[in-house]
Protein backbone atom coordinates (compact mmCIF):
# COMPACT_ATOMS: atom_id res chain seq x y z
CA UNK A 1 0.00 0.00 0.00
CA UNK A 2 1.56 3.36 -0.99
CA UNK A 3 -1.20 6.04 -0.31
CA UNK A 4 -3.77 5.90 2.69
CA UNK A 5 -5.92 8.89 3.26
CA UNK A 6 -8.16 9.53 6.79
CA UNK A 7 -10.98 11.35 6.29
CA UNK A 8 -12.92 11.74 9.92
CA UNK A 9 -16.86 11.58 9.16
CA UNK A 10 -19.73 13.53 11.31
CA UNK A 11 -22.70 13.69 10.22
CA UNK A 12 -21.86 14.65 6.55
CA UNK A 13 -24.53 12.98 4.73
CA UNK A 14 -24.96 15.60 2.10
CA UNK A 15 -21.30 15.88 1.66
CA UNK A 16 -20.46 12.22 1.32
CA UNK A 17 -21.11 11.54 -2.71
CA UNK A 18 -20.10 14.61 -3.78
CA UNK A 19 -16.61 13.77 -1.47
CA UNK A 20 -16.59 9.93 -2.92
CA UNK A 21 -16.84 11.88 -6.57
CA UNK A 22 -13.81 14.01 -6.21
CA UNK A 23 -11.68 11.48 -4.32
CA UNK A 24 -12.25 9.06 -6.74
CA UNK A 25 -11.07 11.29 -9.15
CA UNK A 26 -8.03 12.39 -7.34
CA UNK A 27 -7.27 8.40 -6.37
CA UNK A 28 -7.33 7.61 -10.16
CA UNK A 29 -4.22 9.96 -10.79
CA UNK A 30 -1.94 9.05 -8.00
CA UNK A 31 0.75 6.74 -8.97
CA UNK A 32 0.25 3.83 -6.51
CA UNK A 33 -2.18 1.84 -4.53
CA UNK A 34 -4.42 3.73 -2.68
CA UNK A 35 -6.59 3.22 0.35
CA UNK A 36 -9.25 5.67 1.83
CA UNK A 37 -10.15 4.93 5.66
CA UNK A 38 -13.45 6.86 6.31
CA UNK A 39 -13.57 7.43 10.46
CA UNK A 40 -17.44 7.47 11.29
CA UNK A 41 -17.39 9.44 14.53
CA UNK A 42 -20.83 8.38 15.72
CA UNK A 43 -22.59 10.12 13.09
CA UNK A 44 -26.65 10.39 13.75
CA UNK A 45 -27.42 10.55 10.49
CA UNK A 46 -27.26 8.31 7.14
CA UNK A 47 -23.57 8.68 6.79
CA UNK A 48 -22.95 5.49 8.23
CA UNK A 49 -25.09 3.85 5.50
CA UNK A 50 -23.40 6.08 2.69
CA UNK A 51 -19.82 4.65 4.04
CA UNK A 52 -21.15 1.18 3.62
CA UNK A 53 -22.55 1.74 0.09
CA UNK A 54 -19.07 3.29 -0.80
CA UNK A 55 -17.11 0.62 0.31
CA UNK A 56 -19.74 -2.12 -1.72
CA UNK A 57 -18.68 -0.27 -4.75
CA UNK A 58 -15.19 0.66 -4.20
CA UNK A 59 -12.99 -1.90 -2.39
CA UNK A 60 -10.25 0.60 -1.64
CA UNK A 61 -12.73 2.62 0.81
CA UNK A 62 -12.48 1.19 4.33
CA UNK A 63 -14.03 2.45 7.26
CA UNK A 64 -14.09 2.60 10.88
CA UNK A 65 -17.08 3.31 12.92
CA UNK A 66 -17.10 4.43 16.73
CA UNK A 67 -19.24 3.14 18.94
CA UNK A 68 -20.60 6.81 19.91
CA UNK A 69 -18.95 10.29 18.93
CA UNK A 70 -15.48 11.35 20.48
CA UNK A 71 -14.62 13.96 18.45
CA UNK A 72 -12.60 14.94 15.48
CA UNK A 73 -9.03 14.52 17.20
CA UNK A 74 -9.82 10.83 17.92
CA UNK A 75 -11.25 9.95 14.56
CA UNK A 76 -8.25 11.45 13.49
CA UNK A 77 -6.45 9.15 15.92
CA UNK A 78 -7.92 6.39 14.83
CA UNK A 79 -7.63 6.40 11.30
CA UNK A 80 -3.77 6.83 11.90
CA UNK A 81 -3.67 3.76 13.81
CA UNK A 82 -5.50 1.75 11.23
CA UNK A 83 -3.73 3.45 8.37
CA UNK A 84 -0.78 1.01 5.93
CA UNK A 85 0.11 3.23 3.23
CA UNK A 86 4.10 4.21 3.12
CA UNK A 87 2.11 7.86 2.90
CA UNK A 88 -0.63 9.27 4.87
CA UNK A 89 -2.94 12.00 4.10
CA UNK A 90 -5.38 13.44 6.37
CA UNK A 91 -7.96 15.72 5.61
CA UNK A 92 -11.79 16.64 6.63
CA UNK A 93 -14.99 14.90 5.44
CA UNK A 94 -16.65 18.60 4.49
CA UNK A 95 -14.42 19.05 1.14
CA UNK A 96 -12.90 22.41 2.86
CA UNK A 97 -9.62 20.80 2.08
CA UNK A 98 -9.65 20.18 -1.49
CA UNK A 99 -8.44 16.28 -2.05
CA UNK A 100 -7.12 17.86 -5.55
CA UNK A 101 -4.46 19.60 -3.52
CA UNK A 102 -2.98 16.09 -2.74
CA UNK A 103 -1.01 15.46 -5.73
CA UNK A 104 0.98 18.70 -4.79
CA UNK A 105 1.73 17.13 -1.02
CA UNK A 106 2.58 14.42 -2.17
CA UNK A 107 5.32 16.29 -4.62
CA UNK A 108 6.67 18.19 -1.76
CA UNK A 109 7.17 14.22 -0.20
CA UNK A 110 8.77 13.39 -3.30
CA UNK A 111 11.19 16.37 -2.61
CA UNK A 112 12.23 14.49 0.83
CA UNK A 113 9.89 16.16 3.15
CA UNK A 114 8.09 13.67 5.90
CA UNK A 115 5.75 16.32 7.22
CA UNK A 116 3.77 18.29 4.30
CA UNK A 117 1.05 20.38 5.93
CA UNK A 118 -1.11 22.45 4.39
CA UNK A 119 -1.43 26.36 5.51
CA UNK A 120 -4.69 28.40 5.14
CA UNK A 121 -4.42 31.58 3.38
CA UNK A 122 -7.35 32.73 3.25
CA UNK A 123 -10.33 31.30 4.70
CA UNK A 124 -13.87 31.62 2.81
CA UNK A 125 -17.22 32.49 3.75
CA UNK A 126 -16.47 31.40 7.76
CA UNK A 127 -18.07 33.06 10.49
CA UNK A 128 -16.01 36.75 11.37
CA UNK A 129 -15.97 35.39 14.81
CA UNK A 130 -14.26 32.09 13.90
CA UNK A 131 -11.44 33.69 11.63
CA UNK A 132 -10.95 36.32 14.18
CA UNK A 133 -10.72 33.88 17.25
CA UNK A 134 -8.64 31.61 15.17
CA UNK A 135 -6.23 34.27 14.29
CA UNK A 136 -5.61 35.45 17.92
CA UNK A 137 -5.21 31.57 18.92
CA UNK A 138 -2.73 30.48 16.69
CA UNK A 139 -0.39 33.63 17.35
CA UNK A 140 -0.72 33.01 21.06
CA UNK A 141 0.04 29.51 20.99
CA UNK A 142 2.93 30.29 18.69
CA UNK A 143 4.34 32.64 21.37
CA UNK A 144 3.19 30.53 24.08
CA UNK A 145 4.09 26.72 23.06
CA UNK A 146 7.80 25.24 23.67
CA UNK A 147 7.07 23.61 20.22
CA UNK A 148 7.12 25.46 16.79
CA UNK A 149 3.45 24.80 15.67
CA UNK A 150 2.51 26.65 12.79
CA UNK A 151 0.16 29.51 12.41
CA UNK A 152 -3.12 28.37 10.10
CA UNK A 153 -2.28 24.87 9.86
CA UNK A 154 -5.19 22.29 10.75
CA UNK A 155 -4.88 18.88 10.39
CA UNK A 156 -4.63 18.58 6.51
CA UNK A 157 -1.19 17.24 5.96
CA UNK A 158 0.76 14.08 4.38
CA UNK A 159 2.49 12.66 6.87
CA UNK A 160 5.52 9.52 6.28
CA UNK A 161 5.54 6.33 7.46
CA UNK A 162 7.66 7.32 9.96
CA UNK A 163 6.15 10.08 11.40
CA UNK A 164 2.49 8.01 11.48
CA UNK A 165 4.33 5.40 13.35
CA UNK A 166 5.77 8.14 15.90
CA UNK A 167 2.60 9.70 16.22
CA UNK A 168 0.69 5.58 17.14
CA UNK A 169 3.29 5.06 19.81
CA UNK A 170 2.38 8.50 21.63
CA UNK A 171 0.34 7.39 24.40
CA UNK A 172 -1.34 10.77 25.46
CA UNK A 173 -5.07 11.56 25.23
CA UNK A 174 -5.30 14.95 25.05
CA UNK A 175 -4.37 14.51 21.45
CA UNK A 176 -3.56 18.30 19.77
CA UNK A 177 -2.59 16.26 16.53
CA UNK A 178 -1.18 19.35 14.72
CA UNK A 179 1.26 20.33 17.74
CA UNK A 180 1.99 16.63 18.14
CA UNK A 181 3.04 16.59 14.73
CA UNK A 182 5.19 19.39 14.66
CA UNK A 183 6.38 18.01 17.87
CA UNK A 184 7.83 14.75 16.16
CA UNK A 185 9.91 17.32 13.85
CA UNK A 186 11.80 15.66 10.91
CA UNK A 187 11.99 17.80 7.76
CA UNK A 188 8.84 19.72 7.69
CA UNK A 189 7.44 22.15 4.86
CA UNK A 190 3.73 23.99 4.27
CA UNK A 191 1.50 24.17 0.90
CA UNK A 192 -0.45 27.11 1.32
CA UNK A 193 -3.88 26.96 -0.04
CA UNK A 194 -7.27 28.48 0.19
CA UNK A 195 -9.91 27.12 2.42
CA UNK A 196 -12.77 26.26 0.52
CA UNK A 197 -16.23 26.98 2.54
CA UNK A 198 -17.83 23.98 3.42
CA UNK A 199 -19.73 21.84 0.95
CA UNK A 200 -22.77 21.15 2.78
CA UNK A 201 -24.28 21.00 6.19
CA UNK A 202 -23.44 22.60 9.26
CA UNK A 203 -20.14 23.40 11.04
CA UNK A 204 -19.45 20.51 13.59
CA UNK A 205 -17.14 21.74 15.69
CA UNK A 206 -19.23 24.31 17.62
CA UNK A 207 -17.73 26.91 19.68
CA UNK A 208 -17.53 25.06 22.85
CA UNK A 209 -15.73 22.40 21.01
CA UNK A 210 -13.06 24.62 19.72
CA UNK A 211 -12.88 26.26 23.00
CA UNK A 212 -11.66 23.10 23.90
CA UNK A 213 -9.39 22.39 21.48
CA UNK A 214 -7.92 25.65 22.17
CA UNK A 215 -7.67 24.85 25.66
CA UNK A 216 -5.90 21.59 24.90
CA UNK A 217 -3.24 22.69 22.78
CA UNK A 218 -2.64 25.69 24.99
CA UNK A 219 -2.16 23.54 28.05
CA UNK A 220 -0.45 20.34 26.05
CA UNK A 221 2.62 22.41 24.71
CA UNK A 222 2.93 25.32 26.99
CA UNK A 223 3.88 25.39 30.60
CA UNK A 224 3.51 29.18 30.56
CA UNK A 225 -0.36 29.57 32.09
CA UNK A 226 0.91 27.80 35.38
CA UNK A 227 3.35 30.75 35.75
CA UNK A 228 1.18 32.93 34.86
CA UNK A 229 -0.35 32.21 38.28
CA UNK A 230 2.77 33.25 39.63
CA UNK A 231 3.13 35.99 38.06
CA UNK A 232 0.08 37.27 38.66
CA UNK A 233 0.27 36.46 42.39
CA UNK A 234 3.46 38.64 42.68
CA UNK A 235 1.89 41.15 40.91
CA UNK A 236 -0.90 41.24 43.48
CA UNK A 237 1.44 41.06 46.45
CA UNK A 238 3.01 44.16 44.80
CA UNK A 239 -0.19 46.02 44.58
CA UNK A 240 -0.86 44.98 48.32
CA UNK A 241 2.18 46.81 49.25
CA UNK A 242 1.52 49.55 47.27
CA UNK A 243 -2.12 49.61 48.73
CA UNK A 244 -0.59 49.57 52.29
CA UNK A 245 1.51 52.77 51.54
CA UNK A 246 -1.29 54.20 50.07
CA UNK A 247 -3.48 53.67 53.43
CA UNK A 248 -0.90 54.76 55.59
CA UNK A 249 -0.27 58.13 53.55
CA UNK A 250 -4.05 58.76 53.34
CA UNK A 251 -3.93 57.99 57.18
CA UNK A 252 -2.32 60.97 58.11
CA UNK A 253 -2.50 63.50 55.51
CA UNK A 254 -6.30 62.98 54.84
CA UNK A 255 -8.14 61.18 58.04
CA UNK A 256 -11.81 61.94 56.83
CA UNK A 257 -11.42 60.00 53.07
CA UNK A 258 -13.57 57.37 52.47
CA UNK A 259 -10.89 55.61 50.94
CA UNK A 260 -8.89 54.67 53.83
CA UNK A 261 -12.00 52.52 55.02
CA UNK A 262 -14.56 50.02 53.48
CA UNK A 263 -13.87 51.07 49.65
CA UNK A 264 -9.80 49.41 49.86
CA UNK A 265 -10.34 46.46 51.76
CA UNK A 266 -13.03 44.90 49.78
CA UNK A 267 -11.08 46.20 46.30
CA UNK A 268 -8.47 43.85 47.52
CA UNK A 269 -9.91 41.19 49.24
CA UNK A 270 -12.02 40.85 45.37
CA UNK A 271 -8.44 41.15 43.57
CA UNK A 272 -6.74 38.41 45.29
CA UNK A 273 -10.04 36.33 45.59
CA UNK A 274 -9.95 36.64 41.48
CA UNK A 275 -6.85 36.24 41.34
CA UNK A 276 -7.13 33.02 43.82
CA UNK A 277 -9.74 31.52 41.13
CA UNK A 278 -7.78 31.93 38.28
CA UNK A 279 -4.90 30.13 39.84
CA UNK A 280 -7.01 26.85 41.09
CA UNK A 281 -8.84 26.99 37.58
CA UNK A 282 -5.25 27.01 35.59
CA UNK A 283 -4.17 23.85 37.97
CA UNK A 284 -7.08 21.87 37.60
CA UNK A 285 -6.53 22.47 33.70
CA UNK A 286 -3.73 20.30 34.76
CA UNK A 287 -4.45 17.53 37.23
CA UNK A 288 -7.54 17.20 35.14
CA UNK A 289 -5.34 15.98 32.12
CA UNK A 290 -3.14 14.08 34.83
CA UNK A 291 -6.52 12.45 35.96
CA UNK A 292 -7.72 11.81 32.43
CA UNK A 293 -3.74 10.11 31.22
CA UNK A 294 -3.91 8.08 34.77
CA UNK A 295 -7.01 6.10 34.06
CA UNK A 296 -5.42 4.87 30.98
CA UNK A 297 -9.03 3.94 29.14
CA UNK A 298 -8.92 3.44 25.76
CA UNK A 299 -9.56 6.51 23.31
CA UNK A 300 -12.13 5.29 21.30
CA UNK A 301 -14.60 2.42 21.03
CA UNK A 302 -14.98 0.54 17.77
CA UNK A 303 -18.22 -1.00 16.47
CA UNK A 304 -17.35 -1.93 13.31
CA UNK A 305 -13.92 -2.19 11.32
CA UNK A 306 -14.53 -2.99 7.98
CA UNK A 307 -11.82 -3.16 4.86
CA UNK A 308 -8.88 -3.86 6.53
CA UNK A 309 -8.08 -7.56 5.87
CA UNK A 310 -9.29 -10.19 8.18
CA UNK A 311 -6.59 -9.74 10.60
CA UNK A 312 -7.26 -5.95 11.62
CA UNK A 313 -11.57 -7.26 11.86
N1 LIG B 1 -15.80 15.96 12.94
C1 LIG B 1 -15.73 14.76 13.62
N2 LIG B 1 -16.19 14.70 14.91
C2 LIG B 1 -16.69 15.80 15.55
C3 LIG B 1 -16.71 17.04 14.85
C4 LIG B 1 -16.26 17.08 13.56
O1 LIG B 1 -15.28 13.76 13.08
O2 LIG B 1 -17.08 15.69 16.70
C5 LIG B 1 -15.32 16.01 11.53
C6 LIG B 1 -16.28 16.61 10.54
O3 LIG B 1 -17.13 15.64 9.98
C7 LIG B 1 -15.35 17.19 9.51
C8 LIG B 1 -14.13 17.58 10.30
O4 LIG B 1 -14.20 16.85 11.52
O5 LIG B 1 -14.96 16.22 8.55
C9 LIG B 1 -14.05 19.06 10.58
O6 LIG B 1 -15.23 19.52 11.19
P1 LIG B 1 -15.86 20.94 10.86
O7 LIG B 1 -15.90 21.15 9.40
O8 LIG B 1 -17.13 21.04 11.59
O9 LIG B 1 -14.79 21.89 11.54
P2 LIG B 1 -14.06 23.17 10.93
O10 LIG B 1 -13.76 22.88 9.50
O11 LIG B 1 -15.01 24.28 11.10
O12 LIG B 1 -12.85 23.28 11.78
MG1 LIG C 1 -15.00 22.25 8.16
Amino acid sequence: MKYSLVIPIYNEENTLPELYRRLWGVMDVMDGEAEVILVNDGSGDRSLQLIREFHQKDSRICYLSFARNFGHQTAVTAGLNFARGEVVIVLDGDLQDPPELIPDLIAKWREGYQVVYAQRTQRRQESWLKRSTAFVFYRLLRRLANVDIPSDTGDFCLMDRCVVDILNKMPERDRYIRGLRAWIGFEQTAIKFQRDPRFAGEVKYTFAKSFALAIDGLVSFSKVPLRLATYVGLFAACVSILMAVLVFYWRIFYPNSPLTGMAIIIMAVFFLGAVQLVSIGILGEYIGRIYEEVKGRPLYTLAEVVGFGEKRE
